[in-house]
C-alpha cells in the first residue's frame, strides 16, 4: 500500500495507471477509519483496477471550532486497517497547505437548495467546505467513480447535484450504512462516547425505525412529535433536528406522495459528540 502526502507524487503515480487503462475509484475520508469506510473502499475495489483513499480532515468544512480540535485523527491506525483490505489501494493523506494551496478557504456553491436544508441549516458553511474539498479532490486523482455513504446522506446528493452541474466527467455511487450490532451507525465521532454512551446511542436508531413503522398510517406531524418527544424525555440526548424529507430535494415533508421516496433524518448530541443518522421510509 502506497502513502502519499504530496498531490503531486499521487498523480504521477495515477498516471502512470491511466496510460494502462486503469480504471480509478476514489474514497474521501476523514480518517478515524471503521468498518463503514472499508465498505466504501471494498466496493471500490470491486469496480475500478486501483482506489484512493484520501485521508484528511478537512478545515473548511467544521463550523464548530472544538470540533475540528476534537476530530479523531489516528491515522498509524488507519493504514493499518487499510492494508488488512485484499486490492491496490493508495493513501492520500495531505497537509491542508498541500490540498489547498496556501490557501484554506471556502469556495461558495450552489446545490439547488439542497444546502439550506438539516446539516446547511445547522451547521452554516459546512457544504461550501465539504463541496470545495471534494472538488479539489477530483482535481487531484480524476477518478472514474466516487464512493459517498448514505450515512452523510444530505452529503451525498450534493455531491450528486455537484456533479451534474458542473458536468464533471465521473460517477457518484452512494453505499448503504454500516451499523454496530446494535444498530448505532458507526461513526469515527463515536470514538468520543464512552461504552455506556455508545451501548445506549442505540436508542437513534430505535427511534428511526419506530418513525418507519408508523410512515404510511399515521400523520407526519405525529410521526414527528412522538420522535421530538423520544428524545426529549432521553436525558442522554440533545435533539438538534428530526424530521422527515424527500429524498431527491431533502425538503421536509408535507404531503406524501406515492412516487417519491422519504427519509427519517436526526441529528443529536450525545455529551457534547454530535452524532446523525437516517433511514429509509419507503
Ligand atoms: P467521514 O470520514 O466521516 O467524512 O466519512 C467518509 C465517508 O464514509 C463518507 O462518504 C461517509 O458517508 C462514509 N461513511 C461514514 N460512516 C459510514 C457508515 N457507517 N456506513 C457507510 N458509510 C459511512
Amino acid at each position: 500500500m502506497k502513502l502519499y502526502d504530496k498531490k503531486e507524487n499521487l498523480k504521477e503515480f495515477l498516471s502512470t495507471l491511466k496510460k494502462s487503462g486503469k480504471k480509478i475509484g476514489l474514497v474521501p475520508t476523514m480518517g478515524a477509519l471503521h468498518e463503514g469506510h472499508i465498505s466504501l473502499v471494498q466496493q471500490a475495489l470491486i469496480e475500478n483496477d486501483a482506489v484512493v483513499v484520501s485521508i484528511f480532515v478537512n478545515p473548511t468544512q467544521f463550523n464548530n471550532p472544538e470540533d475540528l480540535e476534537k476530530y479523531p485523527r489516528t491515522l498509524e491506525a488507519d493504514l493499518e486497517m487499510l492494508k488488512t483490505v485484499t486490492g491496490n489501494v493508495s493513501v492520500y493523506a495531505p497537509q491542508a497547505n498541500d490540498v489547498y494551496d496556501d490557501n484554506v478557504a471556502s469556495a461558495t456553491f450552489d446545490f439547488d437548495g439542497l444546502e439550506h436544508q438539516m446539516e446547511g441549516a445547522f451547521r452554516p458553511g459546512h457544504f461550501d467546505g465539504v463541496g470545495t474539498v471534494v472538488k479539489k479532490l477530483f482535481e487531484i486523482v480524476m477518478p472514474n467513480k466516487a464512493y459517498f455513504g448514505e450515512k452523510d446522506f444530505q452529503q451525498l446528493q450534493i455531491i450528486k447535484k455537484m456533479v451534474e452541474k458542473e458536468a464533471m466527467p465521473l460517477a457518484i455511487v452512494g453505499c448503504p450504512i454500516l451499523r454496530e450490532a446494535n444498530g448505532l451507525a458507526m461513526s469515527s465521532r463515536n470514538k468520543r462516547l464512552s461504552d455506556d454512551e455508545r451501548s445506549k446511542s442505540a436508542f437513534i436508531f430505535e427511534v428511526l425505525n419506530e418513525m418507519k413503522s408508523k410512515f404510511g398510517k399515521d400523520a407526519i406531524s405525529s410521526i414527528l412529535l412522538e420522535a421530538k418527544k423520544a428524545f426529549n424525555n432521553n436525558d442522554m440526548f440533545e435533539l438538534e433536528y428530526v424530521t422527515i424529507a424527500n429524498e431527491a430535494t431533502l425538503e421536509d415533508v408535507e404531503e406524501v406522495n406515492s412516487s417519491s421516496k422519504y427519509r427519517a433524518f436526526v441529528a443529536v448530541y450525545v455529551n457534547n459528540v454530535r452524532l446523525i443518522d437516517n433511514l429509509a421510509l419507503n
